[in-house]
């Protein structure tokens, strides 16, 4: 038997051994990426690497990274998704390439030293070529130097085994993914992969080769900085060497499904009813546990990860409902979630009293509301009954404007309403939903579903803008409201920034003007941007602000806006006006950002104010 603490270890110490460095998880929320609300895979937070810039680090990187995939979600309660997971990873920025990659992904999987998995179990798919690039041979000569039988190999096309680019262009290749047996029998039969009995093999490591760029016209070049980017989830690997049934039974689930357990009175394996529920009902709430502990204070809301935090402890309560769980629960389950992470992550204990009061809340509100909720839903369903009774119309989809009163009157989440309504045969109208909800509402979310989608961030010439922006008013904000402002989330799109910072008041009118005019003081000035690399305890010397926490690794980016070794206050007259730890990009001098102007300044949740604002 091995545990998480162990596997990770593990992973970290064999890609040390191999010269590589080792960087702290990330935050699950992305810094500056508006093109997603959640880390989706060890790589997001490396994307400018991939891109060409140059690592402080170097250019052989190893992590294991917390991720968020909101787009497995319909896929929870199987044996093998989450919407939590941690995913272990190698990288390569323009170093090795196939042949090392995969040599040491099957030397830690089959090494006794390491895993120890048999290699009579394993299989992989390469990619099987197509119109714009060949089959991956040299990938399929690699694996069978390495003795992995021919019968084996599945060659799989693009839908399986090409990465990317994330948008129309850019970065792109083929991958090849190494997968466990988990039929009945002990051993794979002959012929037996993951292209002609995908059920059976469990996909455990995932080694991408950056190898092309895909141009706006179509065609594919040889890509100059060629990369490698593996990931390898950390619960399937440990159900392949414990031999468990499914994912939930690892070291980081089983205490949640035995707290489960013992609030509803009920067996995990009593039915597959009542597994799947336990599943979702543990997902769920360890997922919501780890986005809300994550430092960026991320509460239940109606907008984006808010909302995606509200929609995982709605759906969780209703499946805690179903297993019949009177009490609430929660905040329970939480503390479970919280017990289980806080060696590893230890930003979970920070929040701890954050999370336990914020989920127990979020399950105290929709508790008022779910029984009547219900019954409302009944009601519908009772009134199709009856209309096919009446006139032989059978009416198979809820309405727009049904589901809308069942979120609006009842705080059920489209998808909540969605799901009821599969488990009845019917079907909902979402478009019919958002236009009710746009009418209802002048903040339309409908376009949030686009952000769930993973890749490569917007690095356009705004967005860039944008960053340097958010320099200047971060230093801004310190230098007129105090040294208390910290920074505690950022997104930038290429329309506008948005900046949560600690703050315990509304600011003033003259407190508003007052950051604006100095941010167009700083743009006037036209100071140039510069960064020089240094440890983190230089960096802390020389006044940057940023996160001093390991996150970064050892060697951190600091960048300067002003002369690099001056000090950094941001006021009239100031040789540098900023300074802060970030992985860039950023404009090369500020005169080009046009003029700043703050369109908004609100509460997010107590203690942290938002800002948004705009480049004219
Ligand atoms: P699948 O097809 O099984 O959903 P994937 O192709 O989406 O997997 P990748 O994007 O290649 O997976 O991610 C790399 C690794 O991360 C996978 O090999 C797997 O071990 C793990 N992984 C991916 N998605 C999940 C998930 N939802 N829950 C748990 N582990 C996951
Ligand atoms: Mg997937």
């Amino acid at each position: 038997m091995i545990n998480s603490i162990e596997l990770r270890q593990k992973f970290l110490d064999f890609f040390r051994s191999k010269e590589h460095k080792i960087i702290a998880s990330a935050s699950l929320i992305p810094e500056n990426d508006p093109t997603v609300l959640f880390t989706t895979a060890g790589m997001h937070p490396l994307v400018p690497y991939l891109l060409g810039e140059k690592h402080p680090e170097g250019n052989r990187l190893a992590s294991v990274q917390k991720c968020v995939r909101m787009q497995d979600i319909d896929e929870v309660g199987d044996n093998r998704h989450e919407t939590f997971f941690e995913m272990m990873g190698n990288w390569s920025f323009g170093d090795y390439f196939k042949k090392e990659a995969i040599e040491w992904s099957w030397e830690f999987l089959t090494s006794k030293e390491y895993l120890g998995l048999d290699p009579k179990k394993l299989a992989v798919s390469v990619f099987a070529g197509n119109e714009n690039s060949p089959r991956d041979e040299e990938s399929a000569i690699i694996w069978k130097s390495l003795g992995m039988p021919d019968e084996r190999i599945a060659y799989l096309p693009k839908e399986k085994n090409w990465w990317g680019p994330a948008g129309q262009t850019g970065p792109c290749g083929p991958d090849t993914e190494m997968f466990y047996w988990k039929g009945e029998s002990e051993f794979p039969p002959g012929d037996s992969n993951p292209g002609n009995d995908e059920e059976k093999w469990l996909e455990i490591w995932n080694d991408v080769f950056m190898q092309y760029n895909k141009k706006t016209d179509g065609i594919y070049t040889p890509l100059k900085q060629i990369n490698v980017d593996t990931g390898m989830g950390l619960e399937r690997t440990l159900v392949s060497l414990n031999g468990y049934a499914d994912v939930f039974q690892i070291d980081t689930f089983w205490p949640l499904i035995q707290k489960i357990e013992e609030l509803s009175g009920r067996e995990y394996v009593e039915s597959a009813e009542t597994t799947r529920s336990m599943r979702i009902v543990a997902d769920h709430l360890r997922t919501a546990a780890m986005i809300m502990g994550d430092d960026k204070g991320i509460a239940p809301s109606n907008v984006d990860q808010g909302y995606v935090v509200r929609r995982l402890i709605r759906r969780a309560v209703r499946h805690g409902r179903v297993l019949g769980i009177k009490e609430n629960f929660c905040s329970q389950i939480a503390e479970e979630v919280i017990n289980i992470f806080k060696e590893v992550y230890p930003e979970v204990s920070r929040n701890r009293e954050f999370v336990l009061t914020e989920i127990a809340q979020e399950e105290s509100k929709f508790k008022n509301t779910i029984e009547q909720g219900l019954k409302e839903f009944e009601k519908l369903i009772n009134g199709f009954r009856l209309a096919f009774e009446k006139t032989g119309t059978q009416i198979r989809e809820i309405s727009g404007k049904q589901a809308f009163k069942l979120y609006d009157t009842y705080g059920f989440p489209l998808e909540m309403t969605k799901e009821l309504a599969i488990e009845n045969g019917l079907s909902v109208d979402a478009d019919g939903f958002n236009e009710a909800f746009a009418k209802h509402q002048e903040l339309s979310r409908a376009g949030a579903e686009q952000k769930f989608k993973g890749g490569l961030a917007d690095q356009g010439e705004m967005s860039v803008k944008y960053h340097t922006a958010t320099h200047l008013m971060h230093a801004a904000l310190r230098h007129v409201l105090g040294h208390h402002v910290e920074q505690r989330g950022s997104n930038i799109t290429s329309e506008r920034l948005r900046f949560d910072f600690s703050h315990p008041e509304k600011m003033t009118e003259e407190q508003k003007k007052e950051v604006e005019d100095l941010v167009n003081y700083a743009i006037g000035n036209n100071y140039p941007v510069s960064y020089e690399e240094m440890t983190v305890s230089e960096a802390k010397k020389k006044g940057a602000m940023g996160l001093f926490e390991d996150k970064y690794g050892a060697k951190v980016k600091v960048y300067s806006v002003g002369d690099p070794d001056a000090a950094a206050d941001a006021h009239e007259n100031s040789l540098a006006f900023s300074r802060e730890i970030c992985g860039g990009p950023h404009v090369e001098h500020t005169g080009i950002l046009g003029k700043f102007k703050i369109i908004k300044e609100e509460a997010v949740s107590s203690g942290i104010r938002r800002i948004k604002a705009m480049l004219e």
